[in-house]
């Protein structure tokens, strides 16, 4: 199975979310939150850039020699008792998994957050098969139990306002007194460990993602920041990690420079509130851990993206910044693109891992304001690879109608400058006729849709061309 998505009504999905009041709320508090908050962290850390190179030179390293360290990996981690398995894509990964907890005659799995096993709908497989599958990060726990999928990498719920879990948990907590009171994010917490502390400690197998895998020791690596993927990898008996190859780093060292990118530019902390290293099953005389631990390398659509224009899409992190800057992710939120993976990010892996078919239209979802490359920590060069994907959608004759015409239209202008002037220059006369106070408030057909949302701003001065003779001509006179 690849990536199951509805990426095909995003737009429809995008107008219905600009209409909801609630959703845009809790979106501005994004907007305009997640841009202070980068900067107060970029002033405490200076060395971003060199982070960023040294970041971008060790995943490429890898990317260039994954098998030799796939190798290393595969080693050492079952030199250290882990057991490790190979899954091409999401139903043997899913097959896998499933026949891990038959075999413990699983009941519960208690689930840490991880978007590779979104990607493969695992919960949902295997509740299917009688196997209660409970996320225990408090976004996803949210998120599943309104039946929902997440809608950001690093928030699952941030789509919703405190009073919306509220309701939630008044709705499917049906052992809730009437009368506790749940106004804060403080009772919104302590509510739902209630409800998970008994399933922490009754699981039969916990599963978790993976942020890093470090070949030289074959170690997984595990950021969070509530303390529940320890107890989801901890506490049950069996422990089963799902990750993607793409995860795999050489040295500890690598790992750590890597921590230092993921948490700044994922929650804007120096760093997460818990970083676990965990290196094989419980060792004897070891105080607790899992008798078992079980490693599922995914594939699922990744290797096709080696040696491709796509390759450098594999050096993501997952940190959750370009949606947090992403003018389109902000206006619309992560459930319009139908895709576990939202965002300029999504835009880009969400094709390579379904089909440009289904996802075609997320690509084109992108002002190219270049944000999402400015400030993501591995210098990934996101809009030039939507750029390859509107392309392919192109020759694929994929893109619609409308655009296909529009395209057609300026080609025909640009090889004709005289007219191509001619034509810019009575369409920016048009468009300053209909400014009011230096903004366009609509525009009729094609251009409706840009104004339905927003303001345009109205023409200033001359055309781009004509500024640029004046210019030329100026700096030629003596
Ligand atoms: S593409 Fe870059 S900014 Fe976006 S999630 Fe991946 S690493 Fe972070």
């Amino acid at each position: 199975m690849s990536l199951e998505v509805s990426a095909r009504s995003f737009p429809e999905k995008a107008h219905e979310a600009l209409g909801r009041e609630r959703l845009q709320k809790t979106l501005g508090y994004l907007r305009f939150g997640s841009a202070a908050g980068r900067r107060a962290v970029m002033a405490r850390f200076p060395e971003f850039d060199t982070y960023r190179d040294l970041g971008k030179a060790i995943k490429d390293h890898t990317l260039a020699h994954l098998d030799t360290y796939m190798e290393m990996f595969l080693e050492k981690a079952a030199a250290a008792g882990a057991h490790v398995h190979w899954a091409a894509d999401g139903a043997e990964a899913r097959a896998i998994i499933l026949d891990i907890c038959r075999k413990r005659g699983t009941r519960t799995v208690t689930k840490s957050k991880s978007m590779v096993s979104e990607e493969i709908e695992l919960a949902e497989h295997l509740s299917a098969h009688g196997i209660r599958a409970v996320e225990t990060d408090l976004g996803e726990y949210i998120v599943q139990i309104r039946g929902e999928r997440p809608s950001h990498i690093i928030g699952p719920a941030i789509h919703l306002t405190k009073e919306d879990v509220e309701e939630t948990f008044r709705k499917v907590h049906d052992d809730l007194p009437p009368g506790r009171p749940l106004g804060t994010p403080v009772e919104l917490i302590s509510e739902a460990r209630l409800k998970l502390r008994d399933d922490f400690l009754n699981a039969d197998v916990g599963i978790s993602g993976a942020n890093f895998l470090i070949a030289e020791t074959g170690t997984v690596v595990l950021v969070t920041n509530e303390g529940n993927a320890e107890l989801t990898t901890g506490v049950p008996k069996t422990h089963i990690v799902l990750t993607g190859i793409e995860k795999l780093v050489p040295t500890l060292e690598d790992a750590t420079a890597l921590l230092r990118l993921l948490a700044r530019c994922g929650t804007g902390q120096d760093l997460t509130a818990y970083t676990s290293f965990i290196t094989g099953a419980a060792r004897p005389g070891d105080a607790d851990g899992p008798e078992e631990t079980h490693i599922v390398l995914l594939d699922n659509g990744r290797s096709r993206m080696l040696r491709t224009e796509f390759e450098e899409m594999l050096r993501c992190i997952r940190c959750g910044a370009c949606l947090n800057q992403c003018p389109v992710y902000t206006a619309v939120g992560g459930h319009a693109y139908g895709s576990v993976y939202p965002g300029p990010m999504g835009a880009v892996l969400t094709p390579m891992l379904a089909s440009v078919d289904e996802a075609g239209h997320l690509p084109n979802a992108s002002s190219f304001c270049g944000k999402c490359e400015e400030v993501c920590p591995m210098r990934i060069p996101l809009p030039r690879m939507m750029r390859h994907w509107r392309e392919r959608e192109f020759e694929r004759g994929l893109a619609p109608p409308a655009m296909r015409s529009g395209l057609g239209l300026w080609r025909t202008l640009a090889g004709w400058p005289a007219a191509y002037r001619l034509a810019l220059g009575l369409a920016a006369r048009v468009l300053r006729g209909r400014g009011r106070e230096g903004f366009i408030r609509t525009l009729p057909f094609i251009g409706a849709g840009w104004t339905e949302h927003r303001d345009m701003r109205a023409p200033e001065g001359g055309t781009f061309l004509a500024q640029w003779s004046a210019r030329a001509g100026r700096e030629r006179r003596p």
